[in-house]
């Protein structure tokens, strides 16, 4: 048999996909007992992948077979309920089903005459979202790879509609002799807000940063006087201590004086979208654009981001494409290219789609504020053994000092590590070195918290003594 012989005959006898599926499911069933972070056999078994290019084709099952039997045991056991680390969501089961649906489809999202199912689906998500949210009835959503192009994407359009307000066509002119912007952003803005304004050219020392208070939240009386060159980046969830900015205040008077406000919240916009934590983003409707992740709090597969925008006319200006084959071909209906920086894109608003449809505005307040409930728990386990906590608890972090001597925080970090109980990763807070906790995952139980607070006391007292 030659390879398309091969391959036409891997399609059709379904085998492949069978083992495939059973691996997944070996997986799955082991996940929550196995240690959290890869032992130390599974990361010395990554060398098997280490080879030259292989110079016949090779065959399936037995690609599958090293893939699960060295692949398997050295990934992170993130859907088991017990890793904290980072910012990293869980996954509903239902929108993982979807996924598999899905690819089976193989859509390209680029245009409606691509994808008629992807681009309705689109369509759907993007007025699902500004119901959930409370957003002005203008936005419009572009389905990216999470919330660092988010952000490039709100930024990019806050870049071309200060400019068109100066009489500036910055897709035609650019940057040189343009009129300056300003850039505001709280100290604790995320890294990948950086990254953005770096990238769109308007230089990290021309940041006018805010000082925060002891959340990391900007203090609105810190705030620089605004004029219709700002650009003012503000936060949903501090990534260490998980607090939001005081969106109200600051965009009204950032309204007042013609400036722009993007909201990077991509964890934290959620709240927006519950019943019992609504009040921490008050007023954040008020914005221009937004920022969110559907593969952290709302356990959509990776990858998932959102940017949200309510000026439709500066965002797809900003991300114009001008290829003629293209323009021949776009619709009256949604063509996602147009919200979006790439052309080629998978389809993973229906995984987005298929989370919100699942969850409901209830299940999206019942998953949400359930992650919540166990970083208070989490907290008070660990009060309660006497680890001082840094943060008021609002969202779903919680920063850990257990030592104020940096050397023992960090063996007791490598010791909770080690132990392969949980994994939870560090951060620097206010100066000093801290243990940082972030509840993300629908499967973590209280159980799951008080095994994982006993990690804590049981590392502690291997470093410490009792
Ligand atoms: C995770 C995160 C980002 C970056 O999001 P990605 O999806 O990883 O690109 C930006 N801002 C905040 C606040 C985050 O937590």
């Amino acid at each position: 048999m030659n390879l398309r012989e091969t391959m036409q005959a891997e399609q059709q006898l379904k085998a492949l996909f069978e083992q495939a599926q059973g691996y997944a499911f070996e997986y799955a069933a082991g996940v929550t007992d196995r240690n959290v972070f890869p032992t130390q056999e599974a990361m010395t078994d990554l060398e098997q992948f280490v080879e030259d290019m292989p110079s016949q084709s090779g065959d399936a099952s037995s690609i599958l077979q090293q893939l699960h039997q060295y692949g398997s045991p050295a990934s992170v056991a993130q859907t088991g309920g017990r890793y904290f680390g980072f910012v990293n969501g869980g996954i509903i089961p239902v929108t993982l089903a979807t996924k598999w649906l899905t690819d089976f489809w193989d859509q390209n999202t680029a245009l409606q005459v691509m994808s008629p199912i992807t681009s309705k689906l689109e369509e759907v998500c993007e007025q699902w979202l500004q119901q959930l949210l409370g957003l002005p009835e203008t936005t419009v959503a572009g389905f990216v790879s999470g919330t660092s192009s988010a952000i490039f994407c709100g930024l990019a359009a806050a870049r071309l509609r200060i400019y068109a307000n100066h009489g500036w066509d910055f897709n035609a002119q650019g940057h040189n002799g343009a009129p300056p912007i300003r850039i505001i952003a709280g100290r604790h803005t995320h890294g990948a807000v950086v990254k953005a304004i770096a990238l769109l050219g308007f230089g990290v020392d021309n940041i006018e940063w805010v000082e925060g208070d002891d959340q990391g939240r900007i203090d609105p009386a810190a705030m620089p006087a605004l004029d219709n060159s700002c650009i003012v980046v503000l936060q949903a969830g501090n990534v260490n201590s998980g607090a939001f900015d005081p969106f109200e205040q600051i965009c009204d008077s950032a309204n007042s004086a013609g400036a722009w406000v993007h909201i990077d919240g991509a964890f934290g916009l959620w709240a927006g979208g519950t019943e019992r934590l609504k009040y921490l983003t008050e007023g954040m409707h008020k914005a221009h654009s937004w920022s969110v992740d559907g593969h952290k709090t709302l356990n959509t597969p990776y990858d998932s981001g959102i940017l949200l925008c309510r000026d439709k006319e500066a965002l797809v200006t900003a991300l114009q494409a001008s290829g003629a084959y293209l323009t021949a071909n776009y619709s009256d209906r949604r063509d996602g290219m147009m919200y979006t920086p790439e052309m080629s894109r998978r389809a993973r608003a229906i995984e987005l789609w298929a989370a919100l449809k699942y969850l409901g505005r209830s299940g999206v307040d019942e998953l949400v504020y359930g992650l919540h409930e166990r970083a208070v728990q989490f907290a008070e386990e660990l009060r309660a053994a006497d680890f001082e906590i840094l943060n008021d608890v609002v969202f779903n972090q919680v920063i850990v000092s257990p030592s104020h001597d940096e050397e023992i925080t960090q063996q007791i970090l490598q010791q909770i590590q080690a132990s392969g109980e949980c994994w939870v990763g560090s951060s620097i807070w206010q100066g000093k070195k801290v243990i940082r906790i972030s509840v993300c995952s629908w499967v973590t139980s209280e159980e799951d918290i008080r095994r994982s607070a006993q990690a804590f006391i049981h590392a502690r007292e291997i470093i410490c003594g009792k």
